[in-house]
């Protein structure tokens, strides 16, 4: 399923099957999680997207076959693929083990090929394990939701957690803070009682709407959801020297605010992307802690579908898309030529990328 412009839905194409480079896997997807980034994707709302593109940065994904160089995994294995791609390993980022902000690096289905596929391909140096506790749509959200969601979780330091945005990441990351004893404020769009439900049955401490302040000041707070207006409801809403984290790779206009707000040594960062080495400590925390992803699932030609009620706020937890389930081929299916065919675009459900 690709996006071939900004803003026109994603169209069922049938390509190749890529044999995978020296460093390559190719793995059959199993699953692929539906992230807010693959609407901005989507929507053209990050720059410089090469379209025709196939997103989906949440793979579960078994592999099919190796590239000569890769000895980290065996044919068979159930492996992670997540927005980390590729980076350099060379610039000043990457020397100091901060290839999350690599200046080259890329991005599966952003600009890369993801998962909103039957087959992907992907780095192995970059791909990961997940818990073997959790089937394949359960896993999948893992991958960013909870990979990125975490890395945003240590950001935002110790203490009682406000959650701007209760989605895939919120859903995860609030299960991690009580199970480690933190208080947890759940903040939905105003009125959502579904959320705020939702919430409380996860066991949060308080939910309600984000136009709502907590009954006592936060330690830190989250954005999850991807509306600059909730910063300064954040910062409000935090103690001196409270730390407000911007969870997503995009969000609307911040509104000017008055610099009391920020006063008391509170302070804004973002988070972006992740590290390998955050996808190790991630898996380990969800390896013991046993989250329950709360997963909606979607058949791969209904990706429109799923991207929709993501966008109308009509998910509990995450969207998960599962390609057809066929017997894999014994042969990979390589292009008769050098030259790429063209992709052949079908009405959904007839040919898939
Ligand atoms: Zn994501
Ligand atoms: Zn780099």
């Amino acid at each position: 399923m690709r996006v071939h412009a900004a803003g026109s839905p994603l169209l069922a194409d049938q390509l190749p099957v890529r044999e995978p480079g020296a460093l390559q896997i190719l793995v059959r997807v199993l699953a692929c999680g539906v992230c807010r980034t693959d609407l901005h994707v989507a929507d053209g709302e990050l720059p410089a997207v090469p379209y025709p593109i196939v997103p989906g940065h949440e793979i579960i994904g078994r592999v099919e076959r190796l590239g000569s160089g890769v000895s980290r995994f065996r044919i068979g294995d159930r492996v992670g693929v997540p927005w980390l791609g590729e980076t350099c390993g060379v610039c000043g980022y990457c020397r100091r083990g901060l290839e999350n902000l690599c200046e080259r690096a890329r991005f599966t289905g952003y600009t890369l090929d993801g998962g909103y596929a039957e087959y992907a391909v992907a780095d192995a140096r970059y791909c990961c394990i997940v818990p073997s506790r959790y089937s394949d749509v359960q896993a999948a959200p893992l991958l960013c939701a909870g990979l990125i969601g975490y890395r945003a979780y240590r950001a935002a330091g110790e203490g009682s957690l406000g959650l701007y945005g209760f989605g895939a990441a919120a859903h995860l990351l609030a299960q991690i803070a009580l199970a480690e004893g933190r208080t947890v404020f759940a903040f939905t769009r105003p009125g959502d009682d579904a959320a705020q439900q939702f919430a409380r049955e996860l066991g949060v401490t308080w939910a309600g709407g984000s136009d709502e302040a907590p009954s006592e000041p936060l330690d830190a707070a989250i954005v999850f959801a991807a509306v600059g207006a909730l910063v300064p409801v954040a910062l409000a809403a935090v103690r001196k020297r409270g730390r407000v984290v911007c969870a997503g790779i995009h969000m609307s206009d911040i509104p000017s605010f008055p610099y009391r707000l920020l006063w008391g040594e509170r302070s804004i960062c973002s988070v972006a992307n992740l590290t390998r080495a955050d996808a190790a400590e991630f898996m380990q925390v969800a390896a013991a802690v046993p989250l329950e992803p709360s997963v909606e699932t979607f058949p791969l030609d209904q990706a429109n579908l799923a991207l929709k009620r993501l966008r109308e706020g009509h998910l509990q937890g995450a969207a998960v898309l599962v390609p057809p389930q066929v017997p894999a081929p014994t042969q990979p299916q390589v292009p008769p030529s050098t030259a790429p065919p063209a992709p052949s675009r079908g009405p959904p459900g007839a040919a898939r990328a």
